[in-house]
């Protein structure tokens, strides 16, 4: 249904999209994953036609985008990540206007009809588009997609800036539509691919890192075993204990201080649930145990173990850094921003440097769950 050849899309000197391929067969629901910055809006947008590409092939239902676009764009609807809606219209105007836009040739009132009643907004066809909540105005978007039966649906990051019941609705949504349209949905959240899609494709600084079924993917983040765990005890002494543990393939402090109580990130082999065994030596010790948490994937861990087929120990290595980084980014923002909060003058960023308060922003921007 979809076929994309070899796709480069340069800025300037920035490349975007470095050469990638991939094919999506009828019937499929395609998560394209990755990191903001990754290219996936890029990749949608020439996809759908609204944007040229530097060099490659885009193929839709048989029509070559470059040799037909009128054609070929017929077999999509797009929903892009700023969804083109005109905020003075009603949801009917609106919708008459995208039916008369693709020159659409089904019943109107009918066809209207039905995307209405699969979009749920029949409750707001006579309202104005900027009275609508997120989550309708979301849903208006989606309802325009579907104007001419389009084949292929591709969504670019649809749920940003929903809140938690209106994310679940629109999943679901998409969910629905996939039994009846081979859909790509984009999106810089695991938990949102996983949740709808069959097959995962992760794009990484313009390349494609992965493509593989949602449940290999979902394996390897199930491999995950790494904990945080907090203890009351001598931060030394249990740093110690916990790296000797049989299992253990790594322990770190990490930052904060509850009491008596340390955190500290422990990771074990795979295939190796640690957690019982702590918890019976920490007691024996009488250090108590007071948290214990799994701690997610990043979409940097995930990357890391899904792609990377070297030797586990220095997937391992590679992984740990990566912790260590963060972890001691977080620590020095941390201390800055207890020094700043007290007011030290010495504390004080020089001119133009960031406050921690700014810096930690920052941080979580970076996070895949931004
Ligand atoms: P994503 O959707 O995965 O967040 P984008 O496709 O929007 O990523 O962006 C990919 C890269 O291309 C980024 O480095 C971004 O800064 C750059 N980029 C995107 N759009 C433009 C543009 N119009 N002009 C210049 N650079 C752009
Ligand atoms: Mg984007």
């Amino acid at each position: 249904m979809i076929k994309i050849d070899n796709l480069v899309k340069n800025y300037g000197s920035n490349c975007a999209v470095d050469d990638i391929s991939f094919e999506v067969k009828k019937g499929e629901i395609v998560g394209f994953l990755g990191p903001n910055g990754a290219g996936k809006s890029t990749t949608m947008n020439i996809l759908t036609g609204y944007l040229s590409m530097t060099s490659g092939n885009v193929e839709v239902a048989g029509i070559n985008m470059l040799d037909n676009p009128l054609e070929a764009k017929k077999h999509i609807g797009y929903l892009p990540e700023q969804p083109p809606l005109y905020a003075d219209m009603t949801v009917e105007e609106y919708l008459i206007f995208n039916y008369e836009l693709k020159n659409c040739k089904l019943n109107r009132d009918k066809h209207l009809e039905e995307i209405c009643e699969v979009t749920k907004i029949k409750d707001v066809y006579k309202r104005v588009i900027k009275n609508l909540s997120k989550g309708y105005r979301q849903r208006v978007g989606i309802a325009q997609t579907l104007i001419g039966s389009p084949e292929v649906i591709i969504f670019d990051e649809p749920t940003v800036g929903l809140d938690p019941k209106q994310i679940i609705e629109v999943r679901n949504l998409i969910r629905t539509l996939g039994k009846e349209h081979t859909v790509i949905l984009s999106t810089h959240i695991l938990q949102e691919v996983q949740a709808v899609c069959d097959r995962i494709i992760i794009i990484n600084k313009g390349k494609i890192v992965a493509d593989e079924l949602t449940e290999n993917i979902t394996r390897a983040v199930e491999n995950n075993r790494r904990f945080s765990v907090k203890i009351c005890g001598p931060q030394k002494e249990v740093l110690a204990f916990l790296k000797a543990r049989p299992g253990v393939t790594y322990a770190e402090v990490l930052a904060g201080r509850d009491g008596d109580a340390y955190s500290y990130m422990v990771e074990s082999e795979v295939g190796v649930d640690i957690r019982k065994s702590l918890f019976f030596a920490l007691a024996e010790k009488k250090w108590a145990l007071i948290g214990l948490e799994a701690l997610g994937m990043s979409l940097e861990d995930i990357f890391i173990s899904v792609v990377d087929k070297t030797s586990p120990k220095s997937r391992y290595e590679r992984r740990t850094r990566s912790v260590a980084r963060k972890n001691s980014a977080e620590n020095e923002i941390a201390d800055q921003l207890v020094s700043e909060q007290k007011g030290t003058a010495a504390a004080k960023p020089k001119n133009n440097e960031e406050t921690a308060t700014e810096k930690l922003a920052s941080l979580f921007d970076d996070s895949e769950n931004k």
